[in-house]
């Protein structure tokens, strides 16, 4: 039988599927939510840094489905670390949403940026920081440390706020110093997880330690196909009368992991609900496949800011995962 749930290391339960709305266009989301919600979906996966909140709301509120039979997830941006920027930014989140509480709440990235906002105010993107580079400035101190904002997430539970707090984008070795500090500890870790991007060392200890790995770009990204029509993925797919993107959730479902599809195309957003139970034979092929090439990320913004700050450590001859994790086996 194909999964319905996943329960976090708290007990509470995560539906197997959510809808991604990152690209999900002004005028085209609130319909996708309404659309999901109405069509059997009780996941949503949300971030402000998406500009569309607000639109996501009316999308659950014109739906009609109470609200405690959905999981919401937002995420604090890279703006918004500073522990004084927390309390607003979950404020503004909620009143976009029109909740009165998330069920998950992550923090987007491990870095996070100077700002120069005005005392109490949530810090937009006109309030980054430039430096000589012309490239924003991040906070490294922050970046290296994540306590300070993992304090404030903690408050927010406490606060019932939120229900849960995870990550989103932590390899191994930074979820680790999460770890040893962390009171409330994260139970989800989302990051992108795809045929072309399979991170089996992360999946594998994020598993062992009881961290749900959601998987972001499961179906390769907007704007992109990349593996989805993939020949071994066709057939398996022929065989169960299904479309290449049922197979490619089905297969990352059965590794455990949470995929996030997203879509605004109603005939799309149905479909991608529907898992089918692979043959032992069939998640081999798919296994062998997602490692028969390179890694290949669709998100990286290692280069994007001042300094360049190496975010996933892939080629670090101490820290990357393929590193830690054969360091504990
Ligand atoms: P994705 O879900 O892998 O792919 C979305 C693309 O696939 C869209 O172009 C969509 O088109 C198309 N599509 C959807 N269902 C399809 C189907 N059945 N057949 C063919 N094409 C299909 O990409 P994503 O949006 O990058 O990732 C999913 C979600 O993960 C995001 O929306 C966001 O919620 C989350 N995310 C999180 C992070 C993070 O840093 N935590 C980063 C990236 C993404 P249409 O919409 O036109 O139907």
């Amino acid at each position: 039988m194909t999964q319905t749930h996943f329960t976090l290391s708290n007990g509470k339960k995560i539906p197997s599927i959510g809808l991604g709305t990152w690209q999900s266009a002004p005028g085209e989301v609130a319909k996708a939510v309404e659309y999901a919600l109405k069509n059997g979906y009780r996941h949503l996966d949300c971030a402000w840094a998406y500009g569309n909140e607000a639109e996501v709301g009316q999308g659950i509120k014109a739906s009609g489905v109470p609200r405690e039979e959905i999981f919401v997830t937002s995420k604090l941006f890279e703006l918004h670390h500073h522990p004084e920027h927390v309390p607003l930014a979950i404020k503004d989140t909620l009143k976009n949403l029109g909740l009165e509480y998330l069920d998950l709440y992550l923090l987007h990235w491990n870095i996070n940026l100077e700002v120069d906002a005005p005392a109490g105010v949530l810090p937009q993107n006109e309030h980054r920081v430039k430096g000589s580079s012309g490239k924003f400035k991040l906070d490294v101190a922050l970046c290296d440390d994540v306590t300070p904002t993992w304090r404030e997430m903690e408050k927010l539970v406490d606060q019932g706020l939120v229900k849960s707090i995870g990550i989103s984008n932590f390899n191994i070795n930074r979820t680790k110093k999460l770890l040893k500090e962390a009171r409330i500890k994260p139970v989800a870790d989302q990051v992108e997880l795809s045929i072309q991007n399979p991170q089996p060392e992360l999946v594998a200890w994020l598993k062992k330690n009881d961290i749900l790995p959601q998987g972001y770009t499961p179906l390769g990204g907007t704007g992109k196909t990349n593996l989805r029509d993939n020949a071994t993925v066709k057939k398996i797919a022929d065989v169960h009368g299904v479309q290449t993107a049922n197979i490619l959730l089905s297969w990352l479902v059965a590794r455990g992991i949470n995929p996030l599809p997203k879509s605004v195309t109603p005939e799309r957003i149905a479909n991608n609900l529907k898992l089918v139970d692979l043959t032992k034979e069939q998640f081999d092929e798919l296994d062998a496949l997602s490692k028969s090439h390179p890694q290949q990320r669709v998100c990286d913004q290692s280069d994007s800011f001042e300094p360049t700050y190496d975010i996933y450590q892939e080629n670090d001859p101490e820290f990357s995962d393929k590193v830690q994790f054969a360091k504990e086996q």
